[in-house]
């Protein structure tokens, strides 16, 4: 019996489309193996989004494309960091060390973060930014006998800097609240020789 014209008008209709979609999938790249994955149960969610109805594989290609076509927006997120967001991102790195001092540091310890508050001081890559921060640490000399310490020293000191932003100033009685210790497991993250090592 010959076949409705409408039907066959429809199953070209979809080869075209699987062809599309097949050549969109393997140019973008993101799902490969379009059609080998059937009988792939690791690749079934990538492989249900693509042979289920040609409607919904019609959305995956635009979501593709858009994807695709949004790539210059991702660039902007690599163009250059503003003095804000490092210092945000410095702030995080510093308070988050605070948080994960040791309440017992060892001798080095206490000498390493002299340093690094000296070398951030001369290296901050914010030119007045690290001119302002030598003054603070002149003014403020680092205390880093223990965690409590130097939590409350990072503390103090970023809002010196907070103040001359005329930024508000920070509660210091929640530091703790804002930067707990980091979420590791099995306490891995925990900085060394606390126990060992100090004297
Ligand atoms: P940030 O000040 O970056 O703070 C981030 C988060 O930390 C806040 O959202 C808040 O939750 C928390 N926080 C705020 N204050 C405290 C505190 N006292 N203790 C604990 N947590 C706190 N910018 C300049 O324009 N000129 C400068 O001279 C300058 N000097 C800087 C020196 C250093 C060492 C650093 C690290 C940054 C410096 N910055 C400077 C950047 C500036 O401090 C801010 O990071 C930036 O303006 C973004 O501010 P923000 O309001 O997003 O929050």
């Amino acid at each position: 019996m010959s076949e409705n014209p409408l039907q066959l008008l429809f199953k070209t209709y979809e080869k075209v489309s699987n062809s599309i979609q097949t050549q969109l999938a393997q140019f973008i790249g993101v799902i490969p193996k379009v059609h080998s994955s059937h009988n792939n149960n690791d690749d079934h969610h990538s492989f249900s989004l693509l042979t289920s109805s040609s409607s919904s594989k019609n959305q995956l290609a635009s979501t593709m494309l858009l994807q695709h076509s949004e790539s210059p927006k991702k660039e902007k997120s690599s163009s250059p960091v503003t003095k804000e967001e490092l210092g945000r991102a410095t702030w995080t790195f510093l308070h988050t060390l605070g948080a994960q001092y040791p309440d017992k540091p060892t001798r080095q310890q206490r000498k390493d973060v002299k340093e690094l508050m000296a070398i951030l001081s001369r290296m901050y890559p914010c030119n007045e930014c690290a001119d302002h921060f030598k003054e603070v640490l002149r003014a403020n000399p680092v205390q880093a006998g223990s965690q409590a310490e130097f939590s409350q020293w990072l503390c103090h000191v970023h809002n010196v800097v907070n103040r001359s932003l005329s930024k508000p100033k920070f509660p210091c009685d929640r530091v703790d609240a804002r930067w707990g210790k980091l979420d590791c497991e099995q306490r891995a993250c925990d900085l060394q020789g606390t126990d060992k090592f100090w004297f």
